[in-house]
């Protein structure tokens, strides 16, 4: 399967990413590095849509585990998505890109609230928008947020940049022989209950024809090898 020739796309970072080799929250070197990337894959002429997740510094299921309440741990996770989606920005700039922070919880002093028109009008002034707070309600991820925004905001492809290096039939860390699927059905990662987003994510993604594309972002230069169809990844597809 190829894909289509894309004009924008929105690329899904996990939190953990931003802790480079630390054990938890910014490594400021490390994002740089993704911000370069970012600038790399913009300078293609793709519209470039972010959305960060929170893992680095905060998980609502990890807190409710220690007794937090549920909800409140969810929007202190949200909340961390919006430091690290700060990180990305100031590097970013810092790199010579610029860019918006919307957020779908408003914080007005802090960045933009989430206004789709508005982020069209960014995007087509070349600038970078990162959206934060995840889709701003407790119970959902920031996969699921950036399903949704790839949908709102007509992306092309949603990319999901993580540790692994795409979607494997067993987790490879536990099973170093797993096979990697180079390309894999919607519907078989959602009755395979296979851990590349959640299920919230991947139904959103297939009822709006959204292909997602897994990969490593460790491995430097790899936003643009995916880009450029020559990378190492997995594409979920219809
Ligand atoms: N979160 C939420 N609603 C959302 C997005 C995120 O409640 O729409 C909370 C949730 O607690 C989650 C945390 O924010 O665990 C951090 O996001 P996520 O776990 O998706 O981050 P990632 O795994 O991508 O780093």
């Amino acid at each position: 399967m190829t894909l289509l020739p894309m004009k924008r796309i929105l690329l899904k970072l996990s939190g953990e990413v931003l802790m480079g080799n630390q054990e938890y929250g910014i490594d400021p070197a490390y994002v740089a590095r993704l911000a370069e990337e970012v600038k790399a894959a913009k300078e293609t002429g793709l519209e470039i849509c972010l959305v960060i997740g929170g893992g680095n510094i905060f998980r609502g299921v990890a807190g409710a585990a220690r007794g937090l309440d549920r909800t409140t741990g969810d929007y202190m996770g949200m909340l961390a998505t919006v430091m690290n989606a700060l990180a990305m920005q100031n590097a970013l700039e810092q790199a010579g890109v610029e860019t918006r922070v919307q957020s779908a919880i408003p914080m007005s002093s802090v960045c933009e609230p989430y206004i789709r028109r508005r982020a069209e009008r960014h995007l087509a002034k070349g600038r970078v928008v990162i959206f934060a707070a995840g889709t701003g309600n407790p119970f959902f991820t920031t996969d699921t947020g950036a399903a949704l925004r790839a949908a709102e905001m007509n992306c092309d492809a949603l990319l999901k940049g993580t540790s692994v290096d795409g979607v494997y039939e067993r987790d490879p860390k536990l099973f170093p022989e797993a096979r990697r699927f180079d390309t894999i059905t919607y519907g078989q990662v959602l009755s395979d209950n296979l851990k590349v987003m959640d299920a919230t994510a991947v139904a959103l993604a297939r009822e709006n024809d959204i292909p997602i594309i897994v990969f490593s972002i460790r491995e430097k230069g790899n936003v643009a090898r995916v880009l450029a169809g020559d990378g190492v990844q997995t594409i979920v597809q219809a």
